[in-house]
């Protein structure tokens, strides 16, 4: 088969029992990859019911058949049921996990059953293992990369792993690679937590077979030549090299469309303080991609260099963080948004989902439904950066007040109760 190595990997880690499974040529062709392949499996193999927290419960990673070529860029689908909302939870992260993966020779890895102790999957090509990982249980995902890697001997490895969040079970917890490709809202960590499988760290060392080489560089070099930053003629693809997506947050502003103060209001005055503009000017340090990115990267390295967050180094800011971890929650101030991106990520809790309980609390708090007695003493005013920043904290350990809020917006609303879930911003 070309663009597929042809082979699924399932891994029961109640039993330890590891097996590879040709990959059905029909599946290649009906489901194309990521999202079908995961959905099916899923749809196959749950029975109704299922508690996603529960060791019946599967969590699936899903490549495409782009992924390990050139024109196929980092991506890659996990997919699992959420316990957040007990539908399906699908995450598509970036990064270089995925062609790794393809790499070292499989398409899908099928994740079933609970080690009775934290554990990390290690794959060298054909060779396949559970390590013990009791040592890197409790650390950051920052820290989680560097120990794995270091450990491995291996600087190139590729890993997709789960911060403390993740291990706490917190619904609103995701998955991340390259310590900062994140995905999965919805509790995709926290299903990973309960199977106490810390991280998946992947190295690979042969190609994606391509069925008609010269055709395809022929294609590659036209999508090239249309997505470069300079010559494109599409404006969008300039400014999105440039900035990267937090220049979104001013298209938003001109429709009114920036969800500000919990989406009480769609402009947010302060929108150029946090804009991708200020953002450019006065944080970035270098620009960052996924495997053979096709579009201009659209990530970036960045660091804080004064204020009272001087010292934050972090990447991969999006519209997401600067509206979720700003205008939503009233935030103008870029170094505490930054500050937030970074902690959501070494965590492992999703940012959206994270800036949007807060900012639901802060109503609450701005309208007397909840006050500092229910809060662990924060005073949750919009544009707190400083509680914002604490809460991040409390939700990923499961803290006081931050443990009503990690299970999600809605289920937060229903326990206060009081009308507020009128304004608790869920789909
Ligand atoms: S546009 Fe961004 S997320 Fe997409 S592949 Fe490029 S760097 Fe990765």
């Amino acid at each position: 088969m070309y663009g597929w190595r042809g082979t699924i990997l399932n891994v029961d880690l109640s039993s330890g029992k590891i097996d590879k499974e040709k990959l059905p040529e029909d599946m290649a062709w009906d489901y194309l990859g990521g999202r079908g392949f995961n959905i099916k499996t899923l749809y196959e193999e749950l029975e109704p019911g299922v508690e996603p927290l529960s060791p019946e419960n599967i969590l699936v990673f899903g490549t495409g058949p782009l992924n390990g070529t050139p024109l196929g860029c980092g991506r890659m689908t996990v997919t699992t049921k959420s316990p957040q909302t007990g539908f399906f939870v699908e995450g598509n992260n970036g990064g270089f996990f995925a062609p790794e993966l393809k790499f070292a020779g499989y398409d899908i890895i099928v994740i079933r059953g609970r080690a009775d102790k934290p554990v990390y999957l290690w794959i060298k090509d054909e060779k396949v293992e559970i390590r013990d990982a009791s040592h890197i249980w409790g650390k950051t995902t920052w820290e989680t990369d560097r120990i794995i890697k270091e450990e491995l001997g291996d600087p190139e490895i590729q890993l997709r792993y789960i911060g403390p969040a993740g291990e706490n079970l917190v619904n609103i917890s995701i998955i991340l690679g390259n310590r900062a490709r994140a995905g999965g809202r919805g509790g995709a960590a926290a299903v990973m937590g309960s199977k106490n499988l810390k991280a998946i760290a992947v190295r690979g060392s042969d190609g994606v077979k391509i069925a008609h080489p010269t055709e395809f560089q022929e294609a590659l070099l036209e999508i090239w030549e249309d997505l470069d930053v300079d010559g494109s003629k599409d404006p969008f693809t300039r400014i999105w090299g440039l900035y990267g997506s937090p220049i979104v947050l001013r298209i938003q502003q001109e429709y009114g469309t920036l969800a500000t103060n919990n989406g009480q209001e769609g402009v947010f005055e302060k929108v150029m303080d946090i804009s991708g503009e200020e953002f450019l000017k006065n944080y970035v340090v270098k620009p960052k991609a996924c495997f053979c990115c096709q579009s201009p990267a659209c990530s970036h390295w960045c660091e804080v260099r004064d204020g009272p967050y001087a010292g934050t180094r972090t990447e991969g800011i999006q519209a997401g963080s600067t509206e979720a971890l700003g205008s939503y929650c009233g935030i103008s101030y870029l170094p505490a948004i930054i500050k937030g991106h970074a902690l959501c990520n070494e965590l492992g809790v999703g940012m959206f989902s994270t800036g949007t309980t807060i900012a639901w609390a802060m109503e609450a708090f701005e309208k007397g439904i909840i006050s500092s007695k229910d809060t662990d003493g924060l005073e949750l005013r919009f544009g707190n950066h400083e509680a914002m920043l604490q809460l991040i904290r409390k939700i990923a350990y499961r803290e006081g007040f931050g443990d009503l809020l990690a299970d999600g917006v809605k289920k937060a609303s229903e326990r206060i109760g009081k009308g507020s879930q009128d304004f608790a911003l869920h789909v």
